[in-house]
């Protein structure tokens, strides 16, 4: 792709709102969604008559389509690293306009552009994963690994030192752990990125984490709640004190669901302080503290210091320990409403964790309002999907008959899916609410399939059941649910 190369996209055209049409060069037209300068006209148009495609035609469209086509020659405009066309073309361009647009080093237009890649496909992680040969580059989308690049492998000690200087971590110590945060600077918005790093034998495994992600901000009634929970739920969290956790493994969007809840309750005339590991989003009115373990605030300790501050509502990130666990009791019974989440596959399944932890159950019945346990579905892809019929296979699978679900939605991937076939996400839930009868159930230490199966009897809705009705809605597929609820 000599006829656009990507520092004269990044510098040039993408700043501008200006992108080449998917058919570029063959159609040679320009969409902008602003009315560009005239300098900049001048400048694009000068450029790609040394470029040789003289005919240049500018279009007006909107600033959703110019978007997505800057996702589009980002995907496709790799970096080179090596001594490439792509920088020769540069230097036969003797210009003025183009010094500064080569001045860059090229590492560091690298891993910028891999962060700019890793945002345009709203990646949660970028993980850097040296090989013998390779220096590896996925980014975990929608909780799914997906392969972005490959190095060879003599590239790896420059991207490393280069992110490593980013996060002010010490560039000569390689053999031990090390972690930080990188303020990023995009073009329209400021990253938040937590880095960590692991010595590899073929070299420093390194992830990144992007925070601040607009999907971590998405209000109750969005996430995908069905109506028999979202309605019981929002009741639920309007109740003066008591313990309402929210359980799943890691990724399953619990810290999502606990920002949505305080956004909702936060009406500014409550004092609302959370806890948290890490805290992923920042919230309006509200106090958030960050765990920070080399000074000894871990979440007990926050825990213990919050409630002197004469809190109404506090968010605890997880409880993973006795202490915790019963500073968290005791807060809830002592006039605070408490919000936290647990490790657990099913909402049943806290409370037993809760008694395995140490803590009396006699407190855990008195104390706790309702456990909700949810996962992440990834959606198909509402650009690319197809009915098909299910599978006798699948059928048998998920446990459900071909007669009920005769047709289902699959995505057969497409550009906007990055040929995934899914595209964002949607939350399973179940909620548990206590009855004066698992109450009991409770204080007389039953296991979790009693406490479930009383639940059950009482209406609960399993996390599987909201998974097949999502299936029944060609929301999402077979797959994807035999990969969230596993262990269900
Ligand atoms: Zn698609």
């Amino acid at each position: 792709m000599n006829a656009l190369n990507l520092q004269f996209f990044d510098q040039l055209l993408s700043p501008n709102h200006i992108a080449p049409v998917e058919q570029f060069p063959d159609e040679p037209c320009l969409i902008f969604s602003n009315i560009p300068k005239i300098e900049t006209i001048a400048k694009i148009r000068f450029l790609f008559r040394l470029l040789r495609i003289p005919q240049i035609r500018f279009q007006s469209g909107n600033e959703e389509k110019v978007q997505r086509l800057i996702k589009h020659w980002r995907a496709k405009l790799a970096p080179q690293l090596d001594e490439s066309s792509d920088k020769k073309t540069l230097n036969q361009l003797d210009n003025e306009y183009l010094i500064d647009l080569s001045s860059d080093n090229q590492i560091i237009k690298m891993v910028n552009h891999l962060i700019q890649r890793a945002v345009d496909l709203n990646a949660s992680d970028i993980h850097f994963e040296p090989e013998e040969k390779y220096l590896k580059i996925r980014c975990r989308v929608d909780g799914v690994m997906v392969d972005i690049l490959q190095l060879p492998a003599n590239e790896q000690p420059a991207i490393t030192s280069r992110i490593k200087l980013m996060a002010h971590l010490d560039i000569g110590k390689k053999r031990e752990p090390q972690d930080g945060r990188i303020a990023y600077q995009l073009a329209d918005r400021s990253l938040d990125i937590r880095i960590s790093t692991l010595p590899g034998i073929h070299g420093e495994s390194i992830v990144l984490r992007i925070l601040d992600r607009g999907d971590v901000h998405v209000s109750l009634d969005k996430l995908g709640m069905p109506e028999d929970v979202l309605t019981p739920y929002s009741k639920l969290i309007q109740q003066p004190h008591g313990i309402i956790l929210i359980t799943g493994p890691t990724g399953s969007g619990k810290t999502t669901t606990l920002y949505a809840t305080l956004e909702k309750i936060n009406t500014g005339k409550q004092k609302i302080i959370t806890i948290e590991d890490p805290v992923e989003y920042q919230l309006e009115g509200i106090t958030q503290i960050q765990v920070n373990p080399q000074v000894g605030l871990n979440f007990a300790a926050g825990l213990r210091s919050i409630v002197r501050q004469d809190p109404d509502i506090i968010m605890v990130g997880e409880i993973r320990d006795h202490e915790t666990a019963e500073i968290a009791i005791e807060s809830a019974l002592t006039g605070h409403l408490v919000f936290s989440t647990l490790h657990t596959n099913d909402a049943a399944s806290a409370i037993t964790r809760l008694q395995d932890m140490g803590v009396d159950s006699y407190l855990i019945s008195s104390s706790i309002i309702a456990v909700m346990a949810q996962r992440l579905v990834r959606k198909v892809c509402l650009d690319c999907s197809e009915s098909v019929p299910l599978s006798p296979e699948e059928a048998d699978l998920l446990g459900i008959s071909q007669t009920d679900f005769p047709s289902i939605l699959r995505g057969k991937g497409c550009e906007r899916c990055a040929n995934t076939g899914y595209r964002g996400r949607v939350g399973l839930y179940e909620l548990l609410q206590l009855s004066d009868k698992t109450r009991h159930l409770i204080s007389t230490n039953a296991d979790a399939n009693d406490i479930r199966q009383q639940a059950i009897t009482e209406g609960l809705r399993t996390l599987r059941q909201n998974a097949l009705e999502k299936l029944h809605q060609g929301i999402t597929t077979p797959e994807e649910i035999v990969r969230v609820t596993r262990a269900v």
